[in-house]
């Protein structure tokens, strides 16, 4: 099966009604870019840029920084390759950084870390600014809530660029900004977001963490972590369908574009734009190969209506079928 899996590689995601689409690779550290390359993927759609923090004592430099982004930019040749910005915080700490939350998941983490240590998002701002020279990059912000701290990140990325530019450091000026809708409260805001973003991407890790009020490293709820929970499948067809018709591009990066159960699922909603894991990638293009537009859109606007979640596990085999 892997074998026959690897003759796709080089194949164009096209449903059999000839839609086009897009299907990249989330990575966590350089290194990761091989497997990306290896397994065909048409862009980096998830850098998580965090793995260069962890697992030390003192942060990395921008230099430092600088290297590792430039390394992975020049490796894609051209292909899109978004850097999340640092996601620390929650399940991922600094070495003696620690900082006691009672309930990591809901404290300073991600994009709230980062604005209040400006100085350490700064230096990541300008490290990507500048190995945005090399390719096409684009640069994700994690867990926003509020329009404030996009507000607040936009301003620190201007100022960063008219840094560089005052430096006579090369950029690309036109570097795209999106914003991982991760939390209920962007997703159910998402017209104030997509006014002011150049693309979005559906955390649904955490998307379904916070949505059903369940954390995702507790093994004693782990069970009633549901990717198929009808709000959950609610907020994540409401973000793909408003930001079609917005004209904005939307992917999802969390673990259930990379499950080849819900691809038909994902497309039905009108999802063009999948990143995974390196491995499942081919798995997920054999899914979306074997798949007519045509043929799912009844089915999967249906289950977006059912309650019970034995009804849907039903719909979801016949949409499989
Ligand atoms: C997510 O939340 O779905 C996601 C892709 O980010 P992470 O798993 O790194 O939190
Ligand atoms: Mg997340």
């Amino acid at each position: 099966e892997r074998q026959k899996l690897k003759r796709l590689k080089s194949a164009r995601a096209v449903t059999l009604d000839g839609v086009p689409v897009e299907l990249q690779a989330n990575i966590e550290l350089p290194e990761d870019v091989e497997q990306a390359k290896e397994n065909g993927a048409t862009g980096i759609g998830l850098f998580r840029s965090e793995f260069l923090f962890l697992n030390r004592d003192e942060l990395p430099s921008e230099d430092e920084q600088f290297e590792a982004y430039r390394q992975v930019v020049r490796q894609m040749k051209g292909l899109p390759v978004t850097i999340r910005t640092l996601d620390l915080g929650a399940d991922k700490h600094l070495n003696g950084a620690q900082r006691f939350s009672t309930n990591p998941a809901l404290g300073l983490r991600a994009i709230r870390l980062c604005l209040a240590e400006p100085q350490m998002f700064r230096t990541q701002l300008r490290a990507i600014l500048r190995a945005s020279h090399y390719g096409r990059v684009r640069i994700l912000l994690p867990m926003l809530s509020s329009l404030s701290e996009l507000t607040q990140a936009m301003h620190m990325i201007e100022q960063a660029k008219r840094e560089l530019a005052d430096e006579r450091v090369k950029f690309d000026p036109n570097v795209q900004v999106g914003g991982m809708i991760e939390v209920p409260a962007a997703a159910l805001m998402l017209e104030a977001f997509l006014r002011r973003l150049h693309f979005l991407s559906i955390g649904t890790n955490d998307l379904i963490q916070y949505t059903l009020a369940i954390d995702r490293t507790d093994d004693t709820v782990a069970h009633l972590y549901d990717p198929l929970h009808p709000a959950v499948l609610y907020l994540v067809a409401r973000v793909i369908r408003t930001a079609n018709r917005a004209g904005v591009p939307v992917a999802v990066c969390g673990e259930m574009a990379g499950d080849v159960a819900l691809t038909r699922l994902l497309l039905g909603f009108g999802l063009r734009e999948f990143s995974m894991h390196p491995s499942n990638i081919l798995a997920v293009k054999q899914q979306v190969l074997r798949t007519a537009l045509s043929d799912i859109a009844g089915l999967t606007q249906k289950m977006l209506k059912v309650e019970s979640h034995e009804k849907l596990l039903a719909l979801l085999e016949r949409l499989n079928a």
